[in-house]
């Protein structure tokens, strides 16, 4: 049977893997030079980033895709657990999140005079719902059965009902502390949403990343779509780059595959490119202007010619008005006067990511996804309220220190990797409803075309991206 996967990202790659390793023939339609998707790298001037993802969870589910692919995951990457995971600035105040739970209620406790028990209890109760969400909600194909009825029952009952529909930051006012929770209600921003709309049983996001634990893939995160690729060459699946699809053709046996200069012909596809996108290349009407999509993103890519000794890997200087910021993105639709910025330093690790005396800095702010909101003036603008805000909260002054700038913004988001209107994680989750209309893997009328990646079900970030793809595979196999 003839399989071809739309998108070289960490979905359709993991997806073709295990299909090639069960006998299928499969091919890989790219429209870049290369693979990855959002998961890309830019070396250039002797620097290295990685342009989207900056941290690493789940290390067990990337393994179990190379040991069900017959293979060794120690011999195509490696990682390290973080000790400190983030450090986090605000007004004035500084904590770190650690790697185990018990120490980051230590520092909690230190930095922002929050109880450790009364932290730690808080932990336990996302811990027991996560470990019945993991279940029936992402290491499966949504299955409406009498196993997924009885945990879901298990779910809810373990919930509590009237949590269910607070908000994620009405919920985490139990900690009473404004600093903790902020540092609580980023997670919703793990699927592009807002902390003050999305509902309170996302908590259990911070149960991945504070008790299971965070990762650094050595040489970086890229390491992990490189490893992906080239598990996927070893096992025979071609991979054609270059290659735009134009439109897609729907027969009941054969699906054609329009590109720039080819037609490609297939039994089954998997398309890992962004779901609405793929809804239009199928020429099935989608109201673009009436989606409620997820955030999107400026990073600024810095070589910096700096030492900052006071940060680390992962740092956050939050905004002081929270609620605004995300009232800016999800409701005036304008970039925020006030962002949270993300700064992500890995040559901290890997130092040949940037000359010596340098580091490479990405430098992250949240957006809506919009391409009218950017323009040389705000970016200026932009530029000088990030470096404000980076002197105020760590004492380090980089004004003169930049040596080497590339941007992502929106649009150029959209135009590389397919993300509509640069939405990172498909639609948003800001509501209760939202969350249960996620987009499954299996076609409705056209049952040999499946979907993979971080815009459907189980949903984005990397890791989920790799689950799509087990996920799918595994049906196509069975
Ligand atoms: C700035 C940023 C920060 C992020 N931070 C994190 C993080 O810290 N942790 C985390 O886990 N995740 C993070 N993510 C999200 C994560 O990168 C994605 O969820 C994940 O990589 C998506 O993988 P995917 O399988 O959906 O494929 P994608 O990466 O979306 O790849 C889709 C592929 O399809 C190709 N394609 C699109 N249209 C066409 C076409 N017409 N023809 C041919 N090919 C096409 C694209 O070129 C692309 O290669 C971040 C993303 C960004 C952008």
């Amino acid at each position: 049977m003839k399989i071809t996967i739309l998108g070289a990202g960490i979905g359709g790659m993991s997806c073709a893997a295990l299909l090639a390793k069960n006998g299928l023939d499969v091919s890989v339609i790219e429209q870049s030079t290369s693979f990855g998707g959002k998961a890309g790298c830019i070396e250039e001037n002797g620097f290295k980033f990685d342009t989207g993802p900056c941290l690493m969870t789940y290390p067990e589910w990337f393994d179990e895709l190379f040991k069900s692919c017959g293979k060794n995951p120690r011999e195509y990457f490696t990682f390290k657990k973080l000790n400190t995971v983030t450090r986090y600035f605000d007004n004035g105040k500084v904590v770190d999140v650690k790697g185990n739970i018990n120490d980051t209620a230590n520092a909690f406790q230190k930095a922002l005079k929050l109880d450790a028990d009364l932290f730690l209890d808080y932990m336990a109760k996302w811990n027991n719902i996560y470990k019945i969400s993991e279940k029936i909600f992402l290491l499966d194909d949504l299955n409406f059965d009498t196993r997924f009825l009885k945990e879901a029952v298990k779910w809810m009952s373990s919930n509590g009902i009237s949590n269910i529909y607070k908000s994620m930051s009405s919920y985490n006012c139990v900690l009473n502390n404004s600093f903790a929770e902020k540092i609580m209600n980023r997670f919703a921003t793990y699927t592009g949403s807002s902390p003050f709309k999305t509902p309170a049983f996302m908590n259990q996001i911070s149960v991945v990343e504070m008790i299971n634990g965070a990762y650094y893939p050595d040489d970086g995160i890229y390491s992990l779509p490189a490893a992906i690729n080239k598990l996927c060459v070893d096992l025979g699946v071609k991979f054609k780059y270059n290659t735009k699809i134009t439109r897609i053709e729907q027969s009941k046996n054969v699906m054609k595959i329009h590109c720039e200069k080819d037609i490609f012909s297939s039994n089954t596809l998997v398309s890992n490119i962004d779901y609405h996108l793929t809804q239009s290349l199928l020429g099935r009407k989608t109201n673009f202007k009436k989606l409620k999509l997820s955030s999107s993103g400026i990073v600024f890519y810095w070589g910096i010619k700096n030492n900052s000794k006071n940060l680390s890997l992962h740092n956050i200087i939050f905004s002081e008005d929270y609620q605004n910021e995300f009232e800016s993105i999800f409701e005036k639709k304008i970039i925020p006067e006030d962002p949270t910025i993300f700064i992500n330093i890995t040559s901290k690790m890997d130092p040949h990511h940037a000359p010596e005396h340098f580091e490479n800095w990405f430098v992250m702010i949240n957006t809506p996804p919009n391409f009218e909101i950017v323009n040389s003036k705000n970016i200026k603008k932009l530029k000088e309220i990030i470096i404000r805000k980076i002197k105020i909260n760590t004492g380090i002054n980089i004004s003169q220190s930049i040596v080497f700038e590339k941007i992502l913004t929106p649009k150029t988001l959209h135009n590389d990797t397919g993300s509509i209107f640069g939405s990172i994680y498909g639609q948003n989750q800001n509501s209760f409803l939202s969350i249960l209309k996620r987009k499954g893997n299996q076609d409705k009328h056209q049952k040999n075309l499946y979907y993979v990646g971080g815009t459907v079900h189980p949903g984005g970030g990397m890791p989920l991206a790799l689950r799509s793809g087990i996920n799918v595979a595994n049906k196509i196999i069975n």
